[in-house]
């Protein structure tokens, strides 16, 4: 048993060293790709269910790495955490995002679609993540009311008074703040009378199982009940099948977005999905 311990050590060794420094050269890349221009962002329609009409546009991050493709975030937000470049990362994707949204105002376009940014955590050790994003709107011209921070419940757990003074201070602003992945994280609610909040944002994994559950249509049932009663809106995320559309607008549920409507597109692609959306 010991022999085969050692051997065991032995196959495995290289295999963990290969990742660490596979870790390390994807840091030290991302550096490189926040200063090379490589990163962009793709912006997802969100859309009233009973008209179809696009009311925002969630923004996301994609790296365009030099040899391994096109990357979505699951593959470096995490060590973009880790290393801290997500602040960085962050604010460059707002500024974008914030870009975006000067963009659909402009030329007298008649609809004005809101932008929805993911902020993680991290972004509020900063003291002045406020001040940024407002100085970044004002710089802009867009009006706080077309920006939406989406962030994840764990983030509210935390006891975090400059957060908590962030949130208030941005959203008395103006901008609206969104309750990202719902039910998916920790369980207490207890946050959700406390929290400065505006929207709801119903997790795929409810939406994707609507049409074939009876609990899981009771479950979202809930969750917009709750929604409503809180006066908060609502946003199901990741609908594909009209199916899943018609039953959440059957439940109460105002908003969406998802494949069934749009993937995520690029910037230009999203100004003739206005004109006909
Ligand atoms: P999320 O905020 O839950 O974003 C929704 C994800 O679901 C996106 O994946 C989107 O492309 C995908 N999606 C949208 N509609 C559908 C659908 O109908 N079916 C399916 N199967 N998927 C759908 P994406 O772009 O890979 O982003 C993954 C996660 O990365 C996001 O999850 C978000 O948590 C994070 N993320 C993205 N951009 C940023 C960013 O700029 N900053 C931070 N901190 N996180 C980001
Ligand atoms: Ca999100
Ligand atoms: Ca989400
Ligand atoms: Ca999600």
């Amino acid at each position: 048993a010991k022999g085969e311990g050692k051997g065991q050590w032995r196959r495995y060794q290289p295999d963990l060293h290969t990742a660490i420094t596979e870790r390390l050269t994807l840091r030290t890349e991302l550096d490189a790709a926040l200063a090379g221009d490589q990163l962009d962002v793709e912006y997802q329609p969100i859309v009233a269910l009973s008209s179809g009409h696009t009311v925002g546009f969630e923004a996301l991050v994609r790296w365009n790495h030099p040899t391994r493709g096109r990357l979505g975030p699951q593959a470096f937000i995490d060590l973009a955490e880790e290393s801290g470049l997500i602040e960085p990362i962050g604010e460059w994707v707002l500024r974008h995002a914030i870009e975006a949204a000067q963009s659909w105002q402009g030329n007298g376009r008649a609809n004005r679609p809101y932008v929805s940014v993911n902020v993680s955590a991290w972004q509020f050790r900063n003291s002045t993540f406020a001040d940024k994003v407002l100085a970044e709107l004002t710089d802009h011209g867009v009006a706080p009311g077309l920006l939406m921070l989406e962030i994840t419940e764990s983030l509210l757990v935390r006891d975090d008074d400059r957060l908590w003074r962030d949130l208030a201070r941005l959203r008395q602003a103006g901008v609206r703040i969104a309750i990202d992945d719902f039910g998916t994280g920790y369980s207490s609610l207890s946050y959700l009378r406390a929290v400065p909040l505006d929207v709801l944002k119903i997790d795929r994994q409810f939406t994707s199982t609507i049409a074939a559950s009876a609990k899981q249509r009771a479950l979202v049932d809930g969750i917009v009940r709750l929604a409503h009663t809180l006066g908060l809106e609502v946003i199901a995320e990741g609908i594909e099948t009209s199916a899943e559309s018609t039953l959440l607008t059957v439940l109460g549920c105002p908003y969406g977005q998802g494949y069934l409507f749009a993937k995520p597109l690029p910037l230009p692609a999203t100004y003739a999905w206005l004109a006909r959306h």
